[in-house]
């Protein structure tokens, strides 16, 4: 029996077939078909039969995708792909490959693929985050993702960064209506916004990370703000789930000294005399969203 894992993205349709050890057996993607509902599930249903057609087994079925199906109405909402809004799309794609399909968002997809045999393997509580061009986060417990009611379990994005500092109020508008939100602080723009209001220096979150690496003393401050403030926000959330590791994703997952550093700040934002969570980097990187797709699929 396959694994098969679809990561439906807004510019591309990638699927992955794993063997129920984890092993790869197959990869292939397509550009994502614009403004064409029936195009997308035509391209997905032709990847799924394409791979059970080539490696001669059937498989399960699991699809990350961004924004998340309506409990109340079972449409997906909030997805970068507008065609796909308000749409029956899990029982539309139910009907094409003629079996059960189980559908998550990114985050959540993250965090069951490093939680399954990646950087959280082993462990009850994880939080996978994703620090990239938006904050996202996914929360699995024992191998399975939370979603609840509001199908948003682990969504922190949009929370307040706790514990703001005069200079931290109200903070950057985010596009969702609000103020200082942690994804202003802590997506990759973010960091950027930061450095360009307290430098007058235009770089990119890359270029922030390596000139601070070779010790450029105005880049090591940015990421110096930056790891206090994720140590602030992470902080909360082991309050709150009290996670066994946290695994970070996306592009500012790169940084290295985040993970060196950060456990050695949120001590304070913690209501535990010890902290005992692990902070790591993700194994999988750009495939844990496709690979925890597939074993989405796979679970009862
Ligand atoms: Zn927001």
């Amino acid at each position: 029996m396959l694994r098969l894992g679809v990561d439906l993205g807004g510019t591309k349709i990638e699927i992955i077939a794993l063997a129920p050890d984890g092993r790869e057996l197959l990869r292939r993607r397509v550009p994502t078909p614009k403004d064409d509902y029936d195009a997308v599930l035509a391209a997905v249903t032709g990847l799924v039969h394409d791979a059970e057609n080539e490696l001669g087994a059937v498989g399960t079925v699991g699809i990350g995708t961004p924004g998340s199906i309506s409990r109340a109405t079972g449409l997906l909402r909030g997805s970068n792909s507008v065609c796909l809004n308000s749409k029956p799309i899990q029982p539309d794609l139910e009907a094409r490959v003629g079996r059960e399909v189980r559908i998550t968002n990114d985050a959540n997809c993250f965090a069951l693929s490093e939680a399954t045999d990646g950087a959280g393997v082993g462990a009850e509580i994880v939080f996978g985050v994703i620090l990239g061009t938006g904050v996202g986060g996914g929360i699995v417990v024992r191998g399975h993702v939370l979603t609840g009611p509001n199908a948003i379990a682990g969504e922190w994005g949009h929370n307040p960064l706790p514990w703001p500092r005069d200079d931290e109020r109200p903070g950057p508008r985010c596009f969702a209506g609000h103020s200082g939100c942690i994804e202003t602080f802590l997506s990759g723009p973010g960091i950027e916004r930061d450095h360009l209001r307290v430098t007058f220096d235009a770089a990119t979150a890359h270029e922030i990370a390596a000139r601070a690496a070779i010790g450029d003393p105005a880049c090591d401050a940015t990421l110096k703000r930056y790891e206090e403030r994720l140590a602030r926000a992470l902080g909360h959330v082991i309050n709150i789930i009290d996670p066994d590791v946290i695994v970070l994703g996306g592009g500012m997952s790169n940084v290295e000294r985040l993970y060196v550093n950060v456990p050695k700040l949120w001590g304070p934002w913690v209501f535990s005399d010890r902290v005992d969570t692990r902070l790591a980097k993700h194994k999988f990187g750009d495939s844990s969203g496709v690979r925890g797709a597939a074993w989405l699929g796979a679970q009862g």
